[in-house]
This record gives structure tokens, C-alpha cells and sequence, in this order.
């Protein structure tokens, strides 16, 4: 492995900005702002729109609407989501003692998920950190068949890109200076040609992630029923079923 494969970006803060939105009466109306902020992203499995067109979109409400009331139309209880995510995640709320603990769902626009949970190289599962990535794991599952062949994808992606990169690099910055002149008119119109391909074999490669994802996207899940049911208890343990909140002591944690 040289440095070009090491390479990597990392960042401690998060990815979601939201913009400054004018007030509007129905969280609906939010819709293309929040893709926007959310670039294109769900905010739970970051699953891009690209990468799964056969998966539905949805407006989660971070705080759900059945614990917070006040908080339905406020943009910044809003969060851009997989149907998947939002169905899994649903009512899911914490216990208020375990809200203090800070075991709550991982808020995109406001932290770093990599703090409490990794993506193991090898299996390309989720490992948590500590009790919050267990929580996020647990009821996002996060460890869903889709999100291991969606991580599959990105890591062949990565693996490939670094390659095609390297070999253009090398083609497009060769020193000319040994070849003869015919040689070296040879040379540049193969770099102009070179240019002009990349581009369509870049949509041809979008069009084949989007193919993949969509295949990836319909394939049902397998997962273990002995994990599922111990997800299942641990979900019941920590949950506040029916439990209700005042909405100021939520917005607090927004
Ligand atoms: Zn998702």
C-alpha cells in the first residue's frame, strides 16, 4: 500500500449544514431544501439518492411526531431519509435518563457518527464504540445486508478509482522529451481523446452504480433471527414506550 491508497478525508465535524430557511406551515414544504442541505444523503446509513433509485425518500422527523407535537413542522427536527431508515427507526425514543446519557440517535447536522460507532474493514459491518453506537446500530440496523453491499460498492469504487487515477496520471504527465515528433503528435492527441472519454465513461459509470444499486435495493434482507431477537430485547430495554415528553425538554436536545 503506497500514500495514494492511505489517503483519506476525515473530519470531526459534520457534513449537513442547513441553510437558513423561511418558516413555512407544513414540514412538507421543506422538501427540496432539506435534500439539499442533506446533499442528496440519508442521514441515518448515508446512503446517496444515486446510489438507490428503487428506495422511497422521506422527511423523518427527528423527534417523532408522536412525542413531539410542536416540534412536526420545525426544520431543524427535520431529517432527509431512506425509507428504510425511517421505517426502522420510527417511533424510537429513548428514555429520558438515557437522553441525558447522550444515547441518542446520531443528528447528522450536528455530529460525527464515526465518534461512536466504525465500519470494520473486513466484514464491513458496524462496530460500536460505545452504548450510543450500539443504540444507532440497533435501531437503525446498520448492519442491514443492503448497507454491506452498498459499502461493498464504495470499497471496490475507492479501490478502482485509486488505479484508473494512478494510470491516467502516469499517461496524461509522461515526458514526451525521448519520442520523435511524430511520436510526440501521436502522444497528445491520445491525451485529448483521453479527456474527452473521461467524461463518458464517467456517466457510464453512474449508470452502472445506479443499475447495481437498484438490483442491491430489491434483494430481501437475510439476516440472522437470533441477532434480530437479541435487537429486538435491547430495543425494549432501552426504549421509552408510551412514555411522554414535553416538548421543550426535546427542543433542548435538538
Ligand atoms: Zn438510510
Amino acid at each position: 500500500m503506497d500514500s495514494i491508497e492511505k489517503e483519506t478525508i476525515t473530519t470531526n465535524t459534520p457534513v449537513v449544514i442547513r441553510s437558513a430557511v423561511p418558516i413555512r406551515a407544513n414540514y412538507q414544504d421543506y422538501r427540496e431544501e432539506l435534500r439539499k442541505d442533506f446533499l442528496y444523503t440519508c442521514a441515518y446509513c448515508t446512503k446517496s439518492e444515486t446510489e438507490s433509485r428503487a428506495v422511497g425518500w422521506t422527511i423523518d422527523h427527528y423527534f417523532p411526531q408522536k412525542y413531539a407535537k410542536d416540534l412536526v413542522n420545525e426544520y431543524r427536527n427535520l431529517m432527509w431519509s431512506c425509507s428504510f431508515c425511517n421505517n426502522y427507526k420510527k417511533a424510537h425514543l429513548p428514555k429520558k435518563e438515557d437522553i441525558e446519557r447522550g444515547i441518542t440517535i446520531v443528528k447528522a447536522d450536528k455530529e460525527d457518527p464515526t465518534e461512536c460507532y466504525e465500519i470494520d474493514e473486513d466484514s464491513l459491518k458496524p462496530v460500536p464504540r460505545d452504548e450510543k453506537g450500539k443504540y444507532n446500530i440497533a435501531v437503525l440496523h446498520l448492519d442491514r445486508r443492503e448497507l454491506i453491499e452498498m459499502r461493498k460498492r464504495r470499497q471496490k469504487l475507492a479501490g478502482g478509482v485509486v488505479d484508473i487515477k494512478r494510470g491516467i496520471n502516469a499517461l496524461l504527465n509522461m515526458n514526451t522529451d525521448m519520442f520523435s515528433g511524430e511520436q510526440r503528435a501521436r502522444i497528445v492527441k491520445l491525451r485529448e481523446k483521453m479527456k474527452k472519454d473521461a467524461r463518458a465513461a464517467g456517466l457510464e459509470l453512474r449508470e452502472f452504480i445506479e443499475k447495481r444499486n437498484h438490483e442491491a435495493a430489491i434483494d430481501r434482507d437475510v439476516v440472522n433471527l437470533e441477532e434480530k431477537k437479541t435487537t429486538r430485547e435491547y430495543l425494549k430495554s432501552i426504549d421509552a414506550i408510551c412514555e411522554t415528553f414535553e416538548t421543550d425538554y426535546l427542543a433542548k436536545h435538538l
